[in-house]
């Protein structure tokens, strides 16, 4: 009898729509082979796939949302998604080493309730912004979130000014601070820390707004261009410097972290 193979062997691509094979997608870091797009990786997946192998140190990992607000469920569901993704909150953060050059990092994780920004989120990219000028070394935060999280009513909202206020540590020290936008990049966290870094990247394609298209359109805006809040249209109006496939990722980063100096 001929075997047949194992159903997770394939995967539709919900970009094109197109059968992939998963090995294909798998070597090809998650980015579809036909159409090019960039799938949602977890903040873990996007650690090892970016920095040095083995060089990742987590810190701050114990922090966790205590439900300021009692707000109805959330408790249940911060329960459900930390059971989901095995994470205590939507960011990690540490340092890391991009070609032995020492970096401090923070990396949004989407899966983890939208990558919404409460007060651990804010408190981990605020230390990873103190950390880099602490030490001396570059900053790279990777951006994945629907914006602030709603549970947390005000002290969501208020990491917002929190880590823009950080991110003055960084300038008064010397040490730059990249910003990398990927899918999607949204609401309280682009109109705080995420668009205020020295150099911004962004995956391609990466959905990247403040308002999403629905609330847009409900606000009246009319027409919106076809590539409205997408990371290329950020790019034509000089909000974003560059879009890097996430093969080249690793290696511009390097770069950036060499040539704007700042590396131990
Ligand atoms: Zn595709």
């Amino acid at each position: 009898m001929q075997k047949k193979p194992p159903t997770d062997a394939f995967l539709q691509c919900d970009g094109c729509k197109k059968t992939l094979f998963r090995n294909d997608f798998e070597q090809n870091l998650r980015v579809c082979p036909n159409c090019g797009k960039h799938h949602r990786l977890s903040a873990r997946t996007r650690i090892e796939w970016t920095f040095d192998e083995g060089s990742f140190v987590e810190m701050d990992e114990n922090l966790h949302s205590v439900d300021p607000l009692a707000f109805p469920d959330y408790a249940e569901k911060y329960g459900q998604a930390q059971a989901k993704t095995s994470e205590k909150d939507s960011m990690i953060c540490g340092t890391a080493k991009l070609q032995g050059k020492t970096v401090a990092i923070a990396v949004s994780d989407f899966s983890f309730m939208g990558g919404s920004m409460g007060a651990v989120a804010g408190e981990k990219v605020a230390r990873t912004l103190e950390r880099a000028a602490e030490m001396g070394v570059p900053a790279i935060v990777f951006c994945a979130s629907g914006g602030a999280r709603m549970q947390e009513g005000l002290l969501s909202l208020m990491q917002m000014a929190k880590t823009t206020a950080t991110v003055e540590r960084c300038r008064e020290a010397g040490v730059p601070y990249i910003a990398v936008f990927t899918d999607p990049t949204m609401a309280g966290v682009l109109a705080s820390y995420a668009s205020v870094a020295d150099v911004i990247l962004a995956e391609p394609k990466a959905m990247v707004g403040f308002a999403g298209l629905r609330v847009s359109k409900q606000a009246g805006v009319g027409k919106v261009p076809d590539d409205f809040q997408m990371a290329e249209y950020g790019v034509a109006h000089g909000m974003i410097d560059r879009i890097v496939h996430r093969k080249e990722l690793p290696a511009v980063l390097t770069l950036l972290v060499e040539t704007m100096g700042a590396g131990k």
